[in-house]
């Protein structure tokens, strides 16, 4: 039977009673055409019609039993012969049908794919790694399985990758002459072979783990000679293999998806493969999921992230992997896509699958926006970081544009979005600032050095008149109510000028300015700030640190911008930083600070 993950092998999907499409896999999509076809009927002939009416209300007089029938569609002139599953849904309404074409191989194919797939995952839930040693090319390739994928660990040389461990001390000293043993018998392995040593290899977290690592030589038919083996760590306690650790470093451990670390090397590694000219890098995002939260409680905000992480596991199939890169950010890497049809049957797929979670416990429907960008299309669109930006800025695109829906970047329709030289300030608000303005808010800059403090308020409210920020605050001291904010400033709370007490945060300015786009960035870099701030409802922001004469840090001034994530380009940070300086050394000169 078919469960709602429509079985990504083959096109599978729901059905109603007269066989009108409801939902699909991408493959059921890509089948039906999309706008072509929504009823199973317009794809046969007359006599293979009526042979599928009576098998579908066979379904209806046994509800418990599936049905097969052989019928044949003819596609760009070409005819094939598919299987015809059909089933009726328990509770009745509708049919899950399943379809697989029997005119070629593919279908053999897949069941060998799926059965190699259970057997990774198998060797994935043993907590265990695998290697391989090439003793040709002497490659060493240790990787981890993740739903499906290889996750690269390592892939280089091996004399390379032991030089590495050495001089970064991975390899427990008391252990040194195990593991020379190791790579010995591994470069001239005859027979199996087991090892035992500590080390912090695999998981990154600076910390002794113990591993069993096993091998045995293999020789193929082709004359290829390799070692393959597997790397677990081992619990110190029990001495079983220790799934946990494996697991925490590369997986989301509220999802099973891949964390941000490992999608992000994936994505990059993809990029430098000889595949690259097929990857493409999606970011997806849920719409007002702060709301989820706030009106059903965090919990429930982790069930719907969990759900959300389901739906596109699901749809993007095996297809590119998956991975979760921030609160409710997911971040996908295609590898096997070929047009822009084919990606939007996938993004389609998640934006119907999306919102018909917990649709019973919500009043509005769940939903989520997507941004695509595709290698190659479009300038400056091959690097992992170019890239990035693109699929990121169609995100924005898709937030602005009303949310709940997916746009793939095309420079001829959205424009050239000029990632070359803005690096991290991004600016896809087409904003254009006057230049009037601009030069009377340069007079106004002159008039502050003039008369001093006391045009601070009408100053702040200018700039924010013309840099469209929502609030402009000035903190003398590192803690309590700012000293000055624009008139217009909304009433709701305040950042907070604590933030002046945590190093790590003080550490992310430059020239003592810090502009952010995109709040996620703070998370994983200094989590307390970014809890601070989204608690405060602040999508985006630039900072300035105003130091006294001695150059302590002691305020703040904050221009923020809430409930719409957007970018400051570069003339705005100038701006914002030569308003700063000037006020810093009024406020030094007229003994402020
Ligand atoms: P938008 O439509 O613009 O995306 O609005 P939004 O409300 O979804 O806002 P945004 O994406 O900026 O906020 C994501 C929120 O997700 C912020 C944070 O409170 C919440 N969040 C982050 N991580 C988690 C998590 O692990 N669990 C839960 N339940 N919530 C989280
Ligand atoms: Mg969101």
């Amino acid at each position: 039977m078919i469960d709602t993950k429509f079985d990504t092998a083959y096109a599978a999907g729901r059905f109603d009673l007269s066989l009108n499409i409801l939902d699909g896999n991408p493959q059921m999509f890509n089948l039906m055409g999309v706008d072509s076809y929504y009823s199973i009927y317009k794809m046969l002939s007359d006599d293979e019609q009526k042979k599928v009416a009576a098998t579908a209300a066979k379904c209806l007089e046994t509800p418990e039993l599936s049905y097969d029938e052989c019928v044949h569609i003819t596609f760009d002139g070409k005819l094939c012969c598919y299987i015809l599953t059909i089933m009726l849904v328990p509770g009745g309404g509708a049919y899950d049908i399943k379809l697989i074409n029997v005119s070629n191989t593919e279908n053999r194919v897949n069941e060998l794919n799926r059965r190699i797939i259970t057997a990774r995952e198998y060797i994935a839930l043993t907590g265990e790694s695998i290697f391989k040693y090439d003793y040709d090319t002497q490659r060493f390739h240790l990787y981890y399985v993740n739903q499906q994928q290889n996750v690269t660990i390592f892939d280089q040389n091996f004399e390379e990758w032991i030089t590495q461990m050495l001089a970064e001390n991975r390899i427990a000293q008391e252990d040194m002459e195990t593991f020379e043993a190791f790579c010995a018998a591994l470069r001239n392995a005859k027979n199996s072979q087991t090892y035992t040593f500590h080390g912090c290899i695999i998981s990154d977290a600076n910390m002794l783990e113990r591993y069993r690592v096993s091998f045995k030589p293999k020789k193929y038919e082709n004359g290829d000679a390799v070692v393959i083996g597997t790397w677990a760590i081992i619990h110190e306690a029990t001495g079983d293999t220790n799934a946990t650790i494996l697991e925490d470093s590369y997986v989301d451990s509220l999802t099973g998806l891949l964390n941000k670390k490992s999608i992000i090397k994936y994505a990059e590694d993809a990029l430098q493969s000889e595949n690259r000219e097929h990857i493409a890098l999606s970011i997806i995002d849920i719409d007002d999921f702060k709301s989820v939260n706030d009106n059903f409680g965090h919990l429930f905000g982790d069930k719907v992230i969990k759900a959300v992480a389901n739906v596109i596991k699901n749809a993007v199939g095996t297809s590119g992997v998956a991975g979760r890169i921030g609160g409710d950010e997911f971040f996908i890497v295609f590898e096997k896509l070929n047009n822009e049809l084919e990606y939007r049957n996938v993004l389609r797929c998640i934006k119907t699958n999306v919102a018909i979670q917990y649709q019973d416990q919500m009043e509005r429907k769940l939903s989520c926006s997507i941004g695509l960008a595709r290698y190659g299309i479009g300038p400056f669109s091959t690097t992992y970081h170019d890239l990035f930006k693109i699929a990121d800025r169609s995100l924005y695109l898709a937030k602005v544009k009303g949310k709940n829906r997916y746009i793939i970047y095309k420079p001829e329709l959205h424009g050239d979005f000029n990632v070359q030289n803005d690096d991290d300030i991004i600016n896809v608000s087409n904003t254009f600032y006057s230049e009037t303005d601009i030069n009377a808010l340069h007079n106004m800059l002159t008039d502050l050095i003039v008369y001093g403090v006391d045009s601070v308020t009408e100053v702040l409210d200018f700039f924010a008149h013309v840099l469209t920020l929502n609030r402009v605050s000035i903190f003398l001291s590192d803690n309590g109510a700012p000293a000055y904010t624009n008139t217009l400033s909304p009433d709701i709370p305040m950042a907070d000028p604590s933030v002046l007490k945590n190093l790590k945060y003080l550490y992310l300015f430059t020239n003592n300015l810090l502009a952010v786009s995109n709040l996620q960035s703070l998370e994983f870099s200094t989590p307390e700030v970014y809890k601070l701030l989204s608690d405060t409802g602040v999508a985006c922001f630039m900072q300035y640190i105003i130091r006294d004469r001695e150059g302590e840090a002691v305020g703040l001034i904050s221009a923020d911008v809430f409930d719409r994530r957007s970018a400051f380009p570069k003339i705005a940070l100038t701006l914002f930083s030569d308003m700063c300086r000037i006020m810093n050394a009024v406020f030094i000169r007229e003994n402020l600070i």
